[in-house]
């Protein structure tokens, strides 16, 4: 073989010398591209960045077991999936650095009224906090009758809006759940 300056670079340094020298590197690049993802787990899940909800399939690896933490090794666009069929736009491409991110949230927060720093809280304080806000809102501002004295039984304090992660199951409860409380304002940031 007599490679080219074009073919050398094309090719890449070690592979023009392995060719040179006679190996065959099919299998070795067929290998590599392969092991990438051979023993992980996938889970189908949506992109959470924007309304469209394209699909995505997260690849992770470890072997479930409780002291085995899994981790996320690969992110793509799920070919099965109705909506983008396996493509992802520039965003969605980049969401292993939201899961694997110093930065991001895995505790709930809150930040107190005239505080200038957020706190960490637990979860059943965070539940039980949102919960006793809802109630106290709730009975200070329902509307049980309007200007007319019609019955009219609606909340107009408290707005829900769901995300585009959210499965239609989640927001047939979470709509039952609002509607029970009278709450108008109800929207989803996509209908996946
Ligand atoms: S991949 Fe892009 S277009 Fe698709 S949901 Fe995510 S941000 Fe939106």
């Amino acid at each position: 073989m007599n490679p080219t300056r074009r073919s050398f670079l094309k090719g890449g340094t070690g592979a023009v010398v392995a060719s040179v020298l006679g190996f065959d590197l099919k299998p070795a690049f067929a290998q590599a591209k392969e092991l990438k993802i051979a023993r992980t787990t996938e889970t189908r899940s949506t992109c959470p960045y924007c309304s469209v909800s394209c699909g995505i399939i997260i690849h992770t690896i470890g072997d479930k077991a409780k002291n085995v933490t899994a981790q996320v090794v690969h992110v793509e666009g799920d070919p099965d999936h109705p909506i983008n069929r396996g493509t992802l736009c520039p965003k969605g491409s980049s969401l292993m650095q939201d899961i694997l991110n110093e930065r991001r949230l895995l505790k709930p927060q809150v930040r107190r009224p005239g505080s200038d720093h957020w706190e960490d809280i637990g979860w059943d304080q965070a539940i039980e906090e949102i919960a006793r806000h809802i109630k106290k809102t709730r009975d200070e501002t329902f509307i049980s009758t309007d200007s007319q004295g019609r019955t009219v039984n609606r909340l107009e304090s408290i707005a829900w809006n769901g995300g585009c992660t959210d499965t239609n199951e989640f927001n047939y409860l979470a709509v039952k759940t609002m509607r029970s409380l009278g709450v108008t304002y109800l929207e989803n940031q996509a209908r996946v």
